[in-house]
């Protein structure tokens, strides 16, 4: 079997070329080709010696997952389903706005956490993704996208908030994210890359100590009884332990806040008083807000907040001092919105059939 040379950072890439008795400087030649260049194919990289050009060819290979659905919104959202394997597939998505393009991306082939609110959650899980499947996700888009809208690169932002929990898949998702900062791969800064996780207080601090991006922690509620309910992992990182290892990661992070999502569900979590609740937390970590209107799937047993209700809220916010912003739903109609990404997953935990199947994705092509 080839090695599949997405599954490495530069770290991986040195390893092994010294492992095949190359100099480690190859490494980064093959980077710029692979990720700058977007190379597929070791005839293409030309400042490298024929006969080791053979060889790579013999021993490795850049083998992307396999895009399987491409649909555009109305709004030139754009997802595609990316086959991982004969069973599973993920989603990626890019949002283009003014100045920035960026691409949601996935880590995991579903989510073990169950979130009350989440279709991902909804389908169960079925494994980590590999490295290459997350880099590839990038790789991907920016062939297809460069390829449309010139020199320009068009993804200035990566944001892992797809499909699965990043933080349980560290050991993947690390040298993904090397990739991402890497001047040789993307060149990102670290304040244009964001992790989103639900909490899982050990990730965070391993995230910290390693490659230390922009957090986003999805809070979704106020306190410890209703967080239980809506994001389980908080039974086992309640909000004491979450807001301490917030702090902790403040210390080594890009920026100096951390962004509290919070989706907003009519009845649930919406109200003025958990608002005033949430002022406390505040009082706590350094933190912005980001209020994302609940997207609804089939079955969900939730609703939407009235953008009145979703003003009123963030009015208690502001009016003491912090920075909120609501998300503009995009992609909806495409399924493509936070929380609607289900692609496609054996599921292994069973929970699928513990509840009402959901629909397979329609796709336009
Ligand atoms: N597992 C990580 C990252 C993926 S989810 C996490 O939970 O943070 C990305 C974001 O979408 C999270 O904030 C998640 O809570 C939110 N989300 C999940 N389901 C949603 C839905 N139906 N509507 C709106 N946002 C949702
Ligand atoms: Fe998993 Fe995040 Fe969905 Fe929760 S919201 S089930 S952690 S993907």
């Amino acid at each position: 079997m080839k090695v599949n040379l997405l599954d490495f950072d530069r770290a991986g890439l040195e390893r092994y070329f010294a492992a095949i008795g190359e100099k480690p400087f190859r490494a980064r030649q093959v980077l710029h080709w692979i990720h700058q260049r977007g190379a597929s194919d070791f005839a293409a990289m030309t400042d490298i010696a024929k006969s080791l050009r053979t060889r790579l060819a013999e021993s490795a290979e850049i083998r992307p997952p396999q895009a399987v659905g491409d649909s555009t919104a109305a709004d030139d959202t754009r997802k595609w389903l990316i086959k991982v394997d004969g069973a599973n597939a993920v989603d990626a998505v890019f949002i283009p706005e003014t100045g920035r393009g960026t691409l949601c991306v996935s880590s995991q082939a579903g989510c073990v956490l169950d979130c009350a609110f989440c279709s991902t959650g909804k389908q169960g899980f079925n494994r980590n993704l590999s490295t290459a499947e997350i880099i590839g996700q990038l790789w991907m888009a920016n062939r297809v996208l460069g390829r449309r809208q010139g020199a320009e690169r068009p993804i200035t932002n990566v944001v892992l908030m797809g499909m699965g929990e990043p933080l349980l898949n560290l050991d993947a998702v690390l040298p993904a994210l090397h990739l991402m900062l890497d001047d040789d791969a993307y060149g990102l800064s670290r304040r244009r890359v964001t992790v989103s996780t639900s909490g899982v207080v050990p990730g965070m601090d391993r995230l910290a100590r390693e490659c230390p991006v922009a957090l986003a922690v999805s809070l979704h509620a106020p306190n410890d009884s209703l967080r239980d309910r809506l994001v389980p992992v908080n039974r086992k990182y309640p909000l004491r332990d979450l807001l301490a290892a917030c702090r902790r990661y403040l210390q080594r992070a890009p920026r100096d806040f951390i962004t509290f999502e919070y989706v907003m569900l009519d009845g649930v979590n919406d109200s003025p008083a958990h608002a005033r609740e949430l002022l406390a937390i505040a009082a706590r970590v350094r933190c912005k807000f980001n209020l994302i209107p609940f997207n609804p799937f089939t079955d969900s047993g939730f609703r939407r907040s009235s953008p009145d209700c979703m003003r009123r809220f963030a009015e208690v916010l502001q009016q003491a001092g912090l920075t909120v912003t609501t998300r503009k739903t995009r992609g909806e109609a495409i399924d493509a919105a936070c929380g609607q990404l289900a692609g496609e997953v054996a599921d292994r935990t069973r929970r699928g059939a513990r509840r009402a199947p959901i629909p397979i994705l329609e796709l336009n092509s």
